[in-house]
């Protein structure tokens, strides 16, 4: 295994007026290829902030993030949107589907972005939605599919690019607890079978338990960081 993700003391600050909030306290993180890692926390303490640095969305205050041992900081800005185009996948809560735009073209959407001829984008965006079990939902809008549906449409989106890395903020945060376990499953499946590194906000204990490693986030720092070992077994992911 080799580091995907280094952070070395991280912090975020932000200034809104007079106002100081330090949402990010110096957060020391290597995270290896392969890995499938919950983040836990109160709401405030940090996780969004610290999963947009991740995501290269924003830049930290202050620390340095190495992304396959490339500091970020020295990208501009087409070198990170690159970066983010190709080795980042990213899951919403909101799921952020283009709505009265069908399954399939929201898939496509990356792949446009690349500048891939239309026939290559539809092959690649049909086979992202049968790997998250929407074959036949191809044509459909966003408003004809349950919000778990919507969310795994979100995750073929994230998944058609091949990225490396698979960001997830709480990502059943919006769904009742049969679509939760069908994405979480989903989730296990891409970590075990293709070997995505996910990175998954959450603070639902049960949703937690699906992944290999658990972090804690208090007040800007990671203030527990465990090895969840388990018996792949016991995962529903075995099934089917
Ligand atoms: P979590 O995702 O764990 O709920 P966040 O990362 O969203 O926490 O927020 C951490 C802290 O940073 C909170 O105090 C929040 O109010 C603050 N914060 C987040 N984003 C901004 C922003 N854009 N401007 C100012 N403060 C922010
Ligand atoms: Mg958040």
């Amino acid at each position: 295994m080799s580091a995907l993700v280094v952070c070395e003391d991280i912090w975020k600050i932000y200034r809104l007026g007079d106002v100081e909030v330090q949402a990010l306290r110096g957060i020391d993180l290597l995270i290896e290829e392969g890995e499938f890692v919950a983040i836990m926390g109160a709401s405030g303490s940090g996780k969004s902030t610290l999963m947009n640095i991740l995501g290269c969305l924003d830049h930290p205050t202050r620390g340095r993030y190495l992304l396959r041992g490339v500091d970020v900081a020295g990208l501009g800005a087409n070198q990170l949107a690159e970066i983010r185009n190709r080795q980042i996948g990213f899951v919403f809560q909101n799921f952020n589907l283009i709505p009265r735009t069908s399954a399939l073209e929201n898939v496509q959407l990356p792949l446009f972005y690349r500048g891939m001829p239309l026939r290559q984008q539809r092959v690649l965006a049909a086979e992202a939605l049968a790997r998250v079990g929407l074959q036949g939902r191809e044509g459909h809008y966003p408003s004809q599919l349950s919000g778990g549906q919507q969310q795994r449409v979100a995750i073929a989106r994230a998944l058609v690019v091949s990225p490396s890395l698979l960001l997830a903020d709480e990502p059943t945060g919006n769904l009742d607890s049969t679509s939760s376990q069908e994405i979480m499953d989903i989730l296990s499946r891409l970590n075990k079978e293709q070997g995505i590194t996910i990175i998954l906000v959450t603070h639902e204990i049960d949703i937690a338990a699906y992944a290999k490693r658990e972090l804690v986030m208090k007040d800007g720092r990671i203030v527990a960081d465990r090895h969840i070992a388990r018996d792949a077994s016991s995962l529903s992911v075995e099934t089917s």
